[in-house]
């Protein structure tokens, strides 16, 4: 790009990530800017008299006063086109190689290599004919991206008018696909655009999320499901588990596309995360998990500013591919770490802090980033409507597990999902640790499918009856002790041990266990359900706790996580029987 003289400025001030610039005209708020002789990528927080505040996105040290600097000619955007499964980017969609990941290497300062391999060729087949009309989002072709997914190439932003050619066969990104002829001239099509990172990508009809995203998770699918194109929070503690069940929900969520944001809490977490996943399979395809997703990995040496982009580079990829017609899942990890950053730049703009130095806006980012979750109709007339979805699913992490700080109440606001991970389960090694009181899910759900909630309604309410009557008796247990409990009182306590230990439990690392169909997580709950309702019923009639609980079924309970559908099926069957004699 030929930058005229007149779009250069010159540094005046230096504030960490923060930067002041006079004489950068023509800049416009939120545009992208080359800061300093190294050219780091930053980006224009805002415009007074003559001087413009850009937030830089890398490492400013080194960069001087009355250095340089340009601008890019618009505001931060992705480039969106075939290619972009599999990839590993950093918060400006800068490819990362493995490679410098794993050896610990620092990225070298600013611009890289560009986001879309521009050489790679692509089987292009089109949809449509020479001579229609077509309008946005309408699909021209489609390109085999990966063995799970068929990108389809959409009539760009902005662009309607008739299609005065369509190819067929290789071409690259870069090489015009088709031409579409308007009132405005003729345009020539390829298969890649660019869509600025902070505009939500428009649709034709934004519908409410009620299907259930079947997750694998048993606690979440029965209790607290997930909704397609909802949007979830899991806030917790360190070491809670967040990241663990975030993983698991990038590996077994039914979605087509994952696009995967993290900010790494721990030292070497990114590293691991860009270690295990390209090893990892589809459960439901054997093919490689990556195939299918996009990761965005904050390195080390970014500086917090970058963390705060990257959420919406992510945001705008699942927007891509939703507008596709796929389902997505948004999952960032952890979302604090962006607040931390809004908190520093506020910081250092000499901002009014709000509530704990957190900005007074902090709440408005935070429901506009999760309102862009959605269950939609995207845009396009040819071929009919499709439909998309965008999931999203935030981990944060309060200081201290403290649910009251302003990163978790937000987030609570925007999201309708909250599984509360819970300090106590987790160090109790009660995982997934999520807390079955305090979490909640406020979608409504489609009754119709085999899928929805309310083919568990019966068998949910009745476990968690009796696990809320569980918390009750452990209270009375605390205060005067054990004695106090009847018999029918210790039995509700044996039945609700199972339902934690058999049920809500489940290992994230165990071959069988760490995925589980709603089929499966149904007959396990219809068995404990089953076993404790005779349970009941024969201590009603006074045959002691201690023999029923020494049922041989009582072991084969235990070990039904690692079974399969068919013999937990089977086991279910068998349950009378083997409580034979307690049946009155
Ligand atoms: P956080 O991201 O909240 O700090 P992690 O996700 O890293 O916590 O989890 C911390 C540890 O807890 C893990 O290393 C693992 O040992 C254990 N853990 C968490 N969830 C599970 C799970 N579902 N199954 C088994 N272990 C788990
Ligand atoms: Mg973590």
């Amino acid at each position: 790009m030929k930058e005229k003289a007149d779009t250069l400025g010159r540094i005046v001030r230096i504030a960490g990530p923060v930067v002041g610039v006079v004489g950068l005209q023509n800049a416009r708020l939120h545009d992208v800017v080359y800061v300093g002789e190294l050219r780091l990528v930053g980006e224009v927080i805002r415009l007074a008299g003559e001087v413009a505040t850009i937030q830089v996105y890398e490492e400013t040290s080194g960069v001087r006063l009355g250095e340089p600097v340009s601008t890019a000619g618009g505001p931060l955007s992705v480039r969106l086109g075939p290619g972009l499964l599999g990839q590993v980017y950093d918060g400006l969609q800068r490819p990362l190689t493995l490679l410098a990941e794993q050896a610990g290497a620092f990225m070298p300062r600013g611009v890289l290599a560009p986001p879309l391999d521009t050489e790679r060729k692509w089987s292009f087949s089109p949809a449509l004919l020479a001579g229609e009309t077509v309008v946005t989002g309408d699909i021209l072709g489609s390109v085999p991206e990966s063995a799970h997914l068929d990108h389809r190439i959409l009539v760009p932003p902005g662009v309607r008018g008739r299609l005065i050619e369509i190819g067929q066969g290789e071409f690259s990104v870069q090489e015009p696909i088709a031409a579409i002829e308007s009132a405005g001239g003729i345009r020539s099509i390829t298969m890649a655009h660019s869509w600025p990172v902070r505009h939500p990508r428009p649709v034709r009809e934004r519908r409410s999320p009620k299907e259930v995203l079947v997750t694998g998770t048993r606690v979440i699918d029965a209790f607290f499901p997930l909704a397609r194109g909802g949007a979830a929070i899991i806030p917790g503690g360190f070491g809670t588990g967040k990241t663990v069940l975030q993983h698991a929900l990038s590996r077994w969520a039914e979605v087509d596309v994952v696009v995967y944001v993290g900010c790494g809490e721990r030292g070497n977490e990114m590293a691991e995360v860009l270690e295990d996943f390209p090893r990892l399979e589809d459960l439901r395809t054997g093919l490689p998990l990556m195939d299918r997703t996009v990761l965005i990995a904050n390195t080390s040496n970014m500086p917090v500013a970058a963390r705060e982009a990257s959420i919406y580079t992510g945001m705008t990829i699942a927007e891509y591919y939703r507008d596709m017609g796929y389902d997505v899942l948004l999952l960032a990890d952890s979302t604090s770490r962006w607040g931390e950053a809004l908190r520093e730049i506020s910081g250092r703009l000499e901002e009014m802090p709000g509530e704990e130095g957190y900005p007074a806006y902090l709440g408005t980012r935070i429901a506009e980033f999760y309102e862009r979750a959605g269950r939609v109709t995207p845009l396009g007339a040819a071929g009919g409507p499709r439909s998309g979805s965008v999931t999203v699913v935030g981990a944060v992490s309060p200081p201290g597990g403290d649910f009251s700080e302003p990163m978790t109440q937000s987030s609570m606001r925007a999201a309708g999902t909250f599984w509360a991970l819970d300090y106590d389960l987790s160090r109790r090694r009660h995982f997934p640790a999520i807390n079955w009181i305090q979490s909640y899910t406020l979608y409504k759900f489609d009754g119709t499918t085999p899928d929805s909630p309310e083919a568990w309604e019966a068998l949910t309410k009745e476990a968690m009856i009796v696990l809320r009557r569980e918390s009750e008796l452990l209270e009375i247990v605390q205060l005067v002790g054990p004695d106090a409990l009847s018999e029918a009182e210790r039995a509700v306590l044996f039945t609700a041990r199972m339902i934690r230990e058999d049920f809500l439990q489940q290992s994230a690392f165990h071959p069988v266990d760490r995925f589980c169909s709603l089929e499966k997580a149904r007959w396990m709950l219809r068995t404990i359900l089953e076993i404790h309702r005779l349970i009941q019923r024969a201590v009603e009639a006074d045959i002691p706790l201690e023999r029923l609980a020494a049922r041989p079924i009582m072991a084969e309970v235990a070990r039904m996580k690692e079974r399969s559908v068919e013999e937990v099926r089977a086991l279910a069957g068998r349950v009378p029987e083997n409580m034979e004699g307690v049946r009155v």
